[in-house]
């Protein structure tokens, strides 16, 4: 499509959109914009397959009063909104989440509260301005005051954690973290251990000359369970030895591919403190998981998440995903069910996400359209509304299907002070491992320094990891 802009140019938003209802075909979009009278309006006028499709958008807004960055956003909202109005008569296409493109809505809502807006004016903006559904307008209302209570309690001198372990018995078809198959990455994990071993040691010293306590504790990955029970227990020393843990109130392990799970390494990590953890199943439909490339049976699900019953971890995290191919509304409705009888302490529902990288991208497998993954969505919020557990944090990524989102479902007492830290980006996080990316937090803004991602990086170029922790620590200190 090309794209010819007048009185206002927003590419980048209008991209976003234009990839959603056109891809990559042919035509051209031409949109005008005028400022006045304490006013912004729009048109756009699409040609396409030899026809003309017009729409426009206004709405009061007084640009004389408001800060650049909001000026920006809000001439860019009426731009985009005029677009959609004309797309979407050549498309059926809907957005529940109107043109609220962010990754945190829920922040964009705690924002306008900060800024003194009441409910009513806050529900006026999303769903008039931003054209947000009314059903995902009180997801997003949910969720901002849900995560509010946890935030309130952040401490100014505390940090989280976060520690990548980028190995994973195989790569899942849809991948886009950072992991690497053991069957080529596997002869770096011992180097690996030890080196992040180092690594934690000298964030260790960095905590103790800044006087920081750490409030949560977060190994992600990859899959830290793909580590033998003798490197976790290096790893997890490492931690026990040089953090002061007396202060950490989460320390959670994803052990998300059950077939890594094993008894040995469950005790492990309980006697090292590990207090939450998580086991994926995505979902309980064996031909979808064999289609994946998950190489593990809902069988293996079964039997890890009862080991880690057995195990004495109180809280249990699973990672359901919405959309995946071939799969049709009554398989995800039976995988979710499955999961709720199990009575995991939390859920998270995932959108299909398909990244560039993703080898899910060059297939020919058939993903649920929108309208599925919505109703797929809609019935999650259902079922977990039954069984007593509220969204508490959520966020949506670039080429989520159906532009929808990932939300993670909880008891109240069981919500993720780490995961809703990190979404709201209130805390300063120090990232270790493979991928790990430290994100400080200075007031409105927030530094971010990110460690190598592949295993064989990290280990040769370990002394560059080391000044950046000293990177970091300055940072923290300016
Ligand atoms: S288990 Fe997760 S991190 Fe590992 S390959 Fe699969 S999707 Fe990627």
């Amino acid at each position: 499509m090309l794209l010819i802009q007048n009185g206002f140019c927003c590419e980048y938003e209008m991209n976003i959109f234009i990839n959603i209802f056109f891809g990559k075909e042919d035509g051209i979009i031409k949109t005008d914009f005028f400022d006045k009278n304490g006013g912004i309006y729009a048109k756009t006028e699409i040609e396409y397959n030899g026809k003309n499709y017009f729409g426009e958008f206004s709405f009061p807004f007084d640009s004389g009063q408001e800060s650049e960055r909001k000026i920006k956003k809000f001439f860019g909202v009426c731009v985009v909104r005029s677009f959609i109005e004309a797309a979407q008569k050549i498309k059926k296409i809907t957005l529940p989440w109107g043109v609220l493109s962010g990754i945190r809505p829920a922040k964009y809502v705690r924002e306008l509260k900060e800024e003194g807006l009441g409910d009513a004016e806050i529900k006026k903006i999303l769903t008039e301005i931003f054209g947000v559904s009314e059903e995902k307008y009180k997801l997003c209302k949910k969720v901002a005051e849900n995560e509010e209570k946890i935030l309130e309690n952040v401490k100014n001198d505390s940090v989280s954690i976060y520690i990548g372990i980028p190995f994973c018995p195989s790569r899942c078809l849809y991948c886009s973290f950072v992991s690497t198959d053991v069957k080529i990455s596997g002869k770096y994990m011992d180097e690996f251990c030890d080196l992040l071993a180092r690594e934690i040691e000298k964030t260790g010293e960095i905590l103790k000359d800044l006087s920081l306590s750490v409030q949560n504790i977060y190994i992600g990955g990859g899959t830290p369970t793909t580590l033998s029970e003798n490197q976790l227990k290096k790893i997890l020393n490492a931690i026990n030895t040089n953090i002061d843990t007396k202060t950490v109130q989460e320390f959670t392990a994803e052990a998300g591919r059950p077939d890594t799970i094993t008894e040995g390494k469950l005790d492990v990590l309980k006697d090292f403190g590990v207090n939450r953890i998580s086991i994926n199943p995505q979902t309980l439909n064996q031909k979808t998981l064999d289609l994946i490339g998950r190489k593990h049976s809902t069988d293996d699900f079964y039997r890890a998440f009862s080991l880690a019953k057995d195990a004495g971890f109180s809280v249990i995290n699973t990672d359901l995903i919405a959309g995946l191919p071939d799969e049709t509304f009554e398989m995800f409705k039976k995988s979710i069910d499955k999961v709720t009888e199990l009575d995991p302490e939390n859920i998270t529902v995932h959108s299909m996400c398909i990244k560039r990288a993703s080898a899910l991208n060059f297939s020919k497998m058939q993903l649920s359209n929108a309208e599925t993954v919505e109703k797929m969505l809609s019935y999650t919020e259902k079922v977990m509304e039954k069984c007593g557990k509220e969204p508490y944090y959520m966020y949506r990524q670039k080429n989520i299907s159906g532009n929808l989102e990932n939300v993670g479902y909880s008891k109240k007492e069981h919500f993720s002070k780490y995961n809703i830290n990190i979404m709201e980006e209130v805390q300063t996080i120090i990232g270790l491992g493979g991928g790990g990316v430290s994100k400080i937090v200075k007031g409105d803004r927030i530094e971010r320094i990110a460690n190598f991602k592949e295993p064989y990086e990290y280990i040769k170029r370990f002394d560059e990891i080391l000044l950046k922790k000293e990177e970091i620590k300055s940072l923290i200190k300016s």
